[in-house]
């Protein structure tokens, strides 16, 4: 069993249980999910709530969001043809697979330094992406203009709340500023959903970040 530090809080399970969150969020909480035995303990227990609701009301609203998610989570059931799954050795966990399908569709344009970013979905103003740092190199001092997820898949990376692993997922608001640090050796490979532009507080990485689409 994998022990995964940071989780969802309930909120938010609650949300995605429910489809109401952005495509961009919702791949990245349903990649944690699948991560995370604590998570997927409390989804289930959402998912039971939220269903007996259903039934017990005459009409539902099902959102463009829930029938992505659920479209999703279809194509990761196990008995869905074996080119939709991930292999066993991939870093990318079964639904963010099912949704990108085979890794050589993943388009990795450099950010500089060593860096580089994928971006997989936009839509109503959230965007999904798979982001690549090389170990030791530290994100420019950032705020955020609305909330940020940001889900490790691969190594590891600190800032100013703590240390994130394999599984874990840092949520981060208009509140937060923060300068992520990668740490280990190896390169740290994130898949990140926002809603609004990142702050950052140095010029040139702002005058990056018109080109960059960050
Ligand atoms: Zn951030």
């Amino acid at each position: 069993m994998m022990q995964v530090n940071h989780t969802v809080p309930d909120d938010v399970l609650m949300a995605y249980s429910t489809g109401r969150l952005p495509v961009a969020f919702d791949l990245v909480v349903a990649a944690h999910v699948s991560l995370s035995d604590e998570s997927r303990a409390r989804l289930d227990a959402f998912d039971t709530i939220g269903g007996a609701l259903l039934e017990a009301s005459d009409t539902v609203e099902v959102s463009a969001g829930s029938l992505d998610a659920t479209l999703a989570l279809i194509a990761a059931q196990p008995d869905q043809p074996v080119t939709r799954r991930a292999a066993p050795d991939s870093i990318y966990p079964t639904p963010l697979h099912a949704y990108i399908g085979d890794e050589a569709n993943i388009v990795w344009r450099p950010l500089g330094m060593g860096a580089k970013q994928a971006l997989l979905h936009t839509e109503d103003g959230a965007t999904a992406r798979l982001l690549s740092i090389p170990a030791g190199a530290q994100m420019p001092d950032h705020g955020h203009g609305g909330t940020e997820m940001t889900l490790v898949l691969q190594g590891a990376f600190r800032d100013e709340f703590g240390e994130f692993h394999r599984g874990d997922i840092e949520i981060a608001d208009e509140e937060v500023e923060h300068t992520p640090t990668v740490i280990g050796s190896e390169t740290c490979i994130c898949l990140v959903a926002t809603d609004s532009r990142l702050r950052f507080n140095g010029f040139l990485p702002r005058l990056a970040q018109h080109f960059l689409r960050i």
